[in-house]
């Protein structure tokens, strides 16, 4: 298990980290391994709960019992609805990664074309990160792509 309980924290660090998504776990894995000198100490807090493999929910009726509610604060799944908008996100060590697809795609160009994002946001600019990751997830093409039902014509 990676996390420690909450009764063993220091009383400072140097950094710390609110969330271990993918934001908040890659911004504590940069800030550990920079080249710092002393060493910085880095605490990431987590307001859900740490899965031990093999305890993960994956039947519908496991799923039901982990959203996250007032009456279940540490619930794995959270289900939030706007006006506008409606959101699906992990509560966990992992964040939404806990929950999300897997998948490790490099988007189309055509997709920095559409409104909205920075110019300092494109494909050029991004693709050393998009290696990066892929690299560090050990990201590989699918042997049967075709097999998803998404897939199929
Ligand atoms: C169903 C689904 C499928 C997806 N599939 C894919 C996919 O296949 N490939 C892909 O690349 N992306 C996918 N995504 C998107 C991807 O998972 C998200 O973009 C990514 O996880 C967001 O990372 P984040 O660090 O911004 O937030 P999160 O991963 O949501 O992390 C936020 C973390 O902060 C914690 N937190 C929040 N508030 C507090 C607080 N006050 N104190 C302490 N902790 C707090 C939360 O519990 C959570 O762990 C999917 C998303 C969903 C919902």
């Amino acid at each position: 298990m990676l996390s420690r309980d909450w009764a063993q924290r220091k009383n400072s660090y140097d950094f710390v980290v609110v969330g271990s998504g993918y934001g908040g776990a890659i911004t504590a894995a940069r800030i550990s391994t920079a080249n710092l000198d002393p060493k910085p100490s880095v605490c990431i807090l987590e307001r859900g709960r740490e899965w031990e493999p093999g305890s993960f929910p994956d039947t519908p009726e496991g799923i039901a019992g982990e959203v996250r509610s007032d009456i279940n604060p540490l619930g794995l799944h959270e289900f939030l609805t706007y006006r506008d908008i409606s959101l699906w996100k992990g509560n966990g060590l992992g964040g939404t990664s806990l929950v999300n697809a897997n998948v490790a795609i490099i988007p189309d160009p055509e997709v920095f074309h559409l409104t909205g994002w920075p110019k300092s946001l494109n494909h050029a600019s991004l693709m050393p990160h998009y290696l990066s990751a892929r690299a560090t997830l050990d990201a590989t093409p699918h042997h049967a792509p075709l097999s998803f039902q998404r897939f199929r014509r």
